[in-house]
């Protein structure tokens, strides 16, 4: 290792804490990892033989930032925050586990004790921050060449790591999808053998490192391995159900899970949106539900409304924000299909102002989610699909240029009703207003406020009320 991977001055003031403490301390974990896979990191664990709380005192008192660390007491850790840093100390420590918890009891211990109780040899490399052997790698367990064989290996028995922590069958996975590495073979039969016990992990962790498998370049690796592992069904059933091909009368329809993770990829290619993934992995998740036989073949009629009704159901259960993340999500969810039915049929200009009211913001979400859906195998229907939807692109705009409803207010409110009318609030002016923005949807007016006007006086005769 070379020593000037440790150029940042903290460092050796770290390592003369440690001297004048009498401990001795180590770079460990991510950071070591990040620095061989050329990957910038600030996240910086420092391991000590002793009080990790101490070192971080004495690292602060030396570098001007006295009474600047953060102490957790529970966890006996420490934190000091540079701008260009965050460092974390901790004393060495040895842990025991018991069946039902992943809290395990912590005892004092030495670095081999600290690395062994780590989760991947790609995890476990130290950097010595002694006088002597600064910079020098300590890898126990072939970290190296794992990270060169692309590898997730954990350093013990797998089956006692997985068991120890079974959110390491989570994060095994998530490094897998990040980094494109392979699990090794016994350590992946360790994770279908030790699936089980995922109950004992919370839901916030487990969404945590889901988000990291979605955030990560080809999502399906990820999604792939949760399945094949037999973690998918236990974390997030209703994905694990779009698994599978039923035939009938020689006829079947595609694999739904399949075509969504090919859906996650292509659309991951052009977004790092986590929601707009999200949408990706949502849209089709009706499709069991309403899944019918019918002369014609295969129908999954109203998937898209019943998705978005499932959607809350699934984000409460996996700790998902219940927030205007989402409601986008269902939005997208609920609109799935439109852009699509729209580029099949010769395109109205209403049908268009229809979908940019609706979708409003979304749109170009809604245009990119709906391209990534396109993943038949048959090239002329992709090509015919392809260009339909430029036609409709192209169709948005000239509308949105013309009648901007892509945040639509209407040019006519209710209060300017009850204004000019004199009259108290009542179901006439919804009705008002219905019937004005319909005309403007369906092209009969413009959506500008004078002929909006004209066309409310109307409307309110046709009810009875004059001014
Ligand atoms: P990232 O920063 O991408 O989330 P990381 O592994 O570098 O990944 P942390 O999750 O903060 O970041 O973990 C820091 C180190 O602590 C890891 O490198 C690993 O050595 C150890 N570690 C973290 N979680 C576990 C665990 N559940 N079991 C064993 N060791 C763990």
């Amino acid at each position: 290792m070379n020593p000037s991977e440790l150029n940042h001055p903290i460092f050796q003031r770290i390592s003369e804490s440690a001297a004048e403490q009498g401990v001795e301390a180590f770079v460990i974990g991510g950071f070591v990892r990040d620095i061989f896979l050329v990957r910038p990191s600030k996240d910086v664990d420092i391991v000590c033989t002793g009080s990790g709380i101490d070192l971080a005192e004495r690292v602060a008192e030396k570098s001007g930032r006295k009474g600047k660390v953060a102490v957790f007491k529970n966890f006996g850790t420490a934190q000091l925050l540079l701008p260009e840093l965050e460092i974390e100390f901790v004393g060495a420590r040895k842990e025991s586990y018991r069946l039902d918890s992943r809290k395990p009891i912590v005892e004092e211990g030495t670095l081999e004790d600290d690395q062994n109780r780590r989760d991947f040899t790609i995890n476990v490399m130290a950097l010595s921050l002694q006088k002597e052997t600064f910079g020098k790698l300590i890898d126990p367990f072939g970290g190296v060449s794992d990270l060169e064989n692309r590898i997730i290996r954990t350093p013990l028995n797998p089956d006692i790591t997985y068991s120890d922590d079974p959110l390491r069958m989570m994060r095994a996975i998530r490094f897998a999808s990040q980094l494109n590495f392979n699990i090794e073979a016994e350590s992946f039969e360790s994770i279908k053998r030790n699936a089980y016990r995922i109950e004992i992990v919370s839901k916030e962790r487990i969404a945590d490192e889901l988000n990291k498998i979605i955030l990560s370049p080809i999502p399906s690796r990820g999604f792939n391995l949760l399945f094949d592992s037999g973690l998918l069904k236990l974390i997030f059933p209703e994905m694990a159900n779009l698994y599978g091909v039923e035939y009938r009368n020689g006829k079947g329809h595609k694999d739904n899970f399949y075509h969504t993770l090919q859906v996650l990829d292509n659309l991951s290619l052009n977004t790092d949106d986590l929601w707009l993934r999200w949408s990706a992995i949502l849209h089709d998740i009706a499709k069991p539900a309403t899944k019918r036989f019918e002369p014609q073949g295969w129908t999954f009629h109203g998937h898209e409304d019943r998705g978005a009704k499932m959607v809350p159901g699934i984000f409460t259960r996996l700790k998902l924000p219940l927030n205007e993340k989402m409601k986008y999500v269902q939005k997208l969810v609920m609109l799935h299909l439109r852009p699509i039915v729209l580029s099949k049929e010769i395109v109205t200009d209403s049908a268009v102002r229809r979908l940019l009211f609706e979708a409003g913001e979304e749109i170009d979400d809604l245009m990119m989610l709906c391209e990534a859906d396109i993943t038949s195998k048959n090239e002329i229907k992709v090509k015919k699909y392809l260009t339909n939807f430029q036609i409709v692109r192209q169709k948005l705009k000239e509308v949105e240029e013309q009648d901007k409803v892509r945040n639509w207010q209407p040019p006519v409110t209710g209060e300017d009703i009850m204004e000019y009318f004199q009259i108290q609030p009542s179901r006439s002016i919804g009705i008002i207003k219905t019937a004005i923005r319909e005309a403007i949807l369906d092209g009969k007016i413009p959506n500008e406020r004078e002929p909006a006007f004209q066309f409310m006086i109307e409307e309110a005769r046709k009810l009875g009320i004059e001014k």
